[in-house]
């Protein structure tokens, strides 16, 4: 077989309801991680999660190095950055600069689910917490 760049990586394919699962960060609040692209799927620079979080639950105010790069899937809630507070509904996408200051709240009735694209960086973060 011919070689290429990707060194053995194989694309993957997985349903959201597959994605290995594990709390929030220390902090949040009734928040759960779903991992669906990291790491140990070969991927060198990117990661792609869906965070839930329960209705009443939180991420505190926190700030990291990496960008978030989110969309909306499901639920109602808040975010509040650099003292802007707006709104999240299903069909939003929001960008959150590195370094700031942000934090996010659920709160509806469903869980607040939000897809989330970041560089890698962000997974080894997670896992050294
Ligand atoms: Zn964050």
């Amino acid at each position: 077989m011919k070689n290429n760049s990707s060194g053995g990586v194989k694309m993957k394919v997985i349903r959201l309801c597959d994605a290995p699962t594990e709390a929030g960060e220390v902090g949040c609040h009734g928040m759960a991680v779903r991992w669906l692209i990291t790491r140990s799927d070969g991927a060198k620079t990117v990661l792609m999660r869906v965070f839930e979080v329960e209705p009443g639950g939180d991420s505190p105010f926190h700030s990291h190095t990496w960008e978030h790069a989110c969309f909306v899937l499901d639920g109602k809630g808040k975010i509040t950055c650099e003292g802007k507070t707006l709104d999240l509904e299903p069909g939003v996408a929001l960008f959150v600069p590195p370094k700031k200051l942000h934090r996010v709240e659920s709160i509806g009735t469903t869980p607040l689910k939000v897809l989330e694209c970041a560089p890698s960086v962000a997974e080894e973060a997670y896992h050294q917490a």
